[in-house]
């Protein structure tokens, strides 16, 4: 373009886009209200979400947002087709003729999708991490399988909690890790008690953290007759104590319990030794290098395989509330201080399961992970959780019809999120996604209380503390910034 004189047909033709620019620019405005018409439909909304959505519409910056980007994606694509046209212009008319034909596949895939796709702007506009994730995930996926059939072996004959295969969950592997550098690939491995033993889930709330937790207590019980006779195993409870002690492994209670309730950091102890035990057996081993971080609640290890990549894997581990897809496991309590008998509730599974469903009931190249992959990034230093922006999504996916997160409605989407965001900090609540909420998809199975439950607030903090409000409100304002800068410079 440099040095190149403007001729009267293409300052008319700028004219023209430049129009064709604000009657595009109207029309997604008016998309956008409708949107918010649509979202105050549904009443099974735990709050008013009209009334939140309309003080939400007069915040400007938004608008101001939209308005930029669509001015930028405008001219970024008229200069686009300008060269594509000169391009036309100095190919023979017999290649103009069969130009239609040889449109690339991806354009007619598109769905109609046109050239004022601002979705199409900005997916190729933002940096987006570079990953090798499938391949990662599969590694990862059949070492823990190994190692945990390794497992099994080793424990055959003791009575340590019994091992089932694990579920992946978080991040990684629902499709939307924020970063690439720090990339912790999580599973959690279910656990059930062994012979002559029971669990009984003792639980609980803590108020203050607006967290739900559980204390396992282990009880012993009889294997001499009936069902539960195990052949070659004497009873815990009708043997004589001295012969239990020469003949037979020491139980659960003796292991990994503090008074008689299983204690979390025991067993990830357990869980980093038979990890070492495990490990020389693989043949991965003579290949890769495996780092264990020292065990506290979690049980994390490093893998470096032959070409240096890094893959950090946690191992959760946890036990299944009322064959539901929530478990109790060894999440930590956040900051503070957590009895080594608390076993704090998990919803990882259940939301796992969420994502599969909605990947398949989504269109094609849904963007709702490029949606949520987004809004975290920009979380990094705010007092602002992940577990929060993937919250918002998750209400949004279901009550935002799937067919409108596809890649034109991006831009939409991300200030629908920014918008439930501030309307959640302006009424000082975000509901947890999975308590008292009818719209939970029906193949996520939860206890029957959930159901009927109240629903768990996660900013209750924000209401009884009002100095951590102020401070939430004036780093949304840099959330909206970052979130401008990133859509604009593209990182
Ligand atoms: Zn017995």
């Amino acid at each position: 373009m440099v040095g190149e004189e403007l001729d009267d047909d293409t300052r008319e033709r700028m004219r023209q886009r430049e129009e064709q620019l604000r009657q595009e620019m109207t029309r997604l405005l008016q998309e956008l209200e409708q949107r918010n018409v649509e979202l105050m439909i549904p009443e099974q909304r735990s709050f008013a979400w009209g009334a939140l959505l309309l003080t939400a519409l007069q915040q400007w910056q938004f608008w101001a947002i939209a308005g930029v980007l669509l001015v930028l994606s405008g001219l970024c694509l008229y200069l686009r087709s300008r060269s594509r046209r000169r391009e036309v212009d100095s190919s023979s008319s017999e290649e103009e003729s069969s130009s239609s034909d040889d449109e690339p596949m991806e354009e007619v895939e598109d769905d109609h999708e046109d050239a004022n796709d601002v979705g199409r702007f900005l997916e190729q506009h933002i940096e987006w991490p570079v990953q090798n994730l499938r391949n990662d995930l599969q590694k990862v996926k059949e070492l823990v399988n190994k190692l945990l059939f390794v497992f099994g072996h080793l424990r055959s004959r003791s009575f340590f909690p019994v091992l089932l295969l694990p579920t992946e969950v978080d991040s990684a592997f629902e499709g939307w890790p924020p970063h690439e550098e720090d990339i912790v690939y999580r599973v959690l491995v279910p656990m059930t008690p062994p012979r002559g033993h029971v669990f009984y889930l003792e639980g609980g709330t803590m108020p203050q953290m607006q967290m739900r937790y559980c204390h396992i207590r282990v009880e012993l019980e009889c294997t001499c007759t009936g069902e539960r006779l195990v052949e070659g195993m004497l009873c815990f409870l009708h043997h004589p104590e001295e012969e239990l002690r020469r003949n037979q492994a020491p139980s659960l209670l003796h292991t990994l319990c503090t008074d008689s309730y299983l204690d979390v950091e025991k067993t990830a102890r357990w869980i980093h030794q038979l990890m070492k035990a495990s490990w020389v057996a693989l043949h991965e081993s003579s290949q890769w290098r495996l780092k264990m971080l020292p065990p506290s609640r979690s049980c994390k290890f490093q893998i470096k395989t032959r070409n240096d990549t890094r893959l950090l894997i946690e191992l959760m581990f946890g036990v299944q509330r009322s064959k539901s897809d929530v478990y109790v496991s060894n999440e930590s309590a956040g900051a503070l201080f957590t009895p080594t008998t608390m076993w704090v509730e998990s919803y990882a599974v259940a939301e796992a399961k969420f994502f599969s469903h909605v990947a398949r009931e989504a269109p094609r190249n849904s963007f709702h992970l490029k949606c949520l992959q987004l809004c975290t990034r920009i979380l990094v230093g705010t007092s602002f959780s992940s577990y929060t922006m993937k919250t918002i999504v998750m209400h949004l996916l279901t009550s935002i019809p799937l067919s409108h997160w596809r890649r034109r409605d991006f831009l939409l989407r991300l200030l629908d999120i920014m918008r439930y965001l501030r309307c959640c900090l302006q009424e000082k609540r975000l509901d947890h996604f999975f308590f008292g909420n009818e719209n939970v998809p029906e193949e996520i199975i939860l206890p029957p209380a959930f159901q009927t439950a109240a629903p768990l607030n996660l900013f209750q903090h924000l209401q009884q503390d009002p100095a951590a409000h102020a401070e939430a409100l004036r780093e949304f304002g840099d959330l909206q910034d970052r979130l401008t800068r990133l859509l604009i410079f593209g990182h």
